[in-house]
């Protein structure tokens, strides 16, 4: 089984053919969501009063939730804008709410998953979470630069306990504090972790292990509208995709690898979470089998 913990949100999202204000967004959902393509995964999170019916009948549909909690107060909110190109967001607003004071409990049925991600969340909350597993096989974990700059001791000791650490290229240099990838992901696999999975946006991913560099391309798009959750779409790929395989080999987690990138394509081609949720299944083995063309030689 797998489990999907952080943040399910509200976000507003500013690119430069479309605002989304208030849509279903959250560094979980996107993971969970396509992670749901793989395996059915349990969700921890926590909402608020105001989170809207329609948004959870999509978690629902999806996902199992009863891991999801409902608290009093607002629901977690993240404001974003893409610049012209779309590869550049800055941040306006991240407002915890809900988020700040959750105490989060892994429900019994799940503390038997052996496939474990920390999305995106405050890396407190994910350290406690990870220990409360009975025998987890594979745990992964990303961070952003929001937790880098306000809790970078809480977010090492959080990649102390995991073993894959999935994060973009911008943060990995802010978190380690040095501009060379490989350099940087030396660093990180130092602190404990035996993977590092560097996302590249539209450049692909690296993936680090052993001595070993294994760079998967993107897959190539013409029609990119919002890239938000690209990067947890990417993670809950892969690891749902491990996940159903049931296997830790290398072998699965470099096809892990490609497939991140597959469900990454699908998350930017629509807005919000409807690259995901009105995603057919049999789409992403066209893909796949289309990306194997793309990059034989
Ligand atoms: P990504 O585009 O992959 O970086 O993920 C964007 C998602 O992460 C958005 O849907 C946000 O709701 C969520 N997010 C942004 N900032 C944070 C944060 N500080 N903690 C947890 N989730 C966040």
């Amino acid at each position: 089984m797998l489990t999907v913990f952080g943040s399910v949100a509200l976000d507003t999202i500013r690119t430069p053919t479309k605002v989304l204000k208030d849509v279903l967004g959250g560094a979980a959902t996107f993971a969970a969501l396509s992670a749901s393509f793989f395996v059915k995964p349990g969700l921890i999170a926590v909402i608020g009063q105001d989170f809207p019916k329609k948004y959870h009948n999509i978690l629902n549909k999806f996902l199992d939730l009863r891991g999801l909690e409902r608290d009093n107060g607002k629901t977690f909110r993240y404001d974003g804008s893409y610049d012209e190109t779309l590869s550049h967001r800055t941040t306006n607003k991240t407002e915890l709410n809900v988020l700040s004071d959750f105490y989060p409990i892994v429900p019994d049925e799940y503390k038997k998953s052996n496939f474990v991600y920390l999305a995106n969340n405050d890396p407190i909350q994910n350290t406690k979470i990870i220990k409360e597993f009975d025998g987890v096989k594979f745990s992964m974990c990303d961070t952003i630069d929001f937790w880098i700059s306000t809790r970078r001791e809480d977010v090492i000791k959080m990649m102390r306990l995991v073993n894959a650490v999935v994060i973009n290229d911008e943060e990995i240099k802010l978190l380690t504090k040095t501009q060379n990838l490989i350099k940087c992901a030396k660093k990180i696999m130092e602190w404990g972790a035996e993977y590092v999975i560097i996302k590249k946006g539209e450049h692909g991913s690296l993936l680090f292990y052993e001595d070993v560099v294994f760079p998967s391309p993107a897959f190539s798009m013409e029609n990119i509208v919002d890239p938000t959750g690209a990067g947890d779409s990417f993670a809950g790929g892969m690891i749902g995709y491990m996940a159903s395989k049931n296997s830790t080999k290398i072998s699965t987690i470099r096809e892990a690898a490609v497939y991140g990138n597959i469900m990454g394509s699908f998350a930017v081609e629509k807005y919000g979470t409807d690259g995901l949720s009105k995603l057919k299944k049999s789409q992403i083995q066209k893909r796949f089998n289309q990306y194997k063309k793309m990059v034989r030689f």
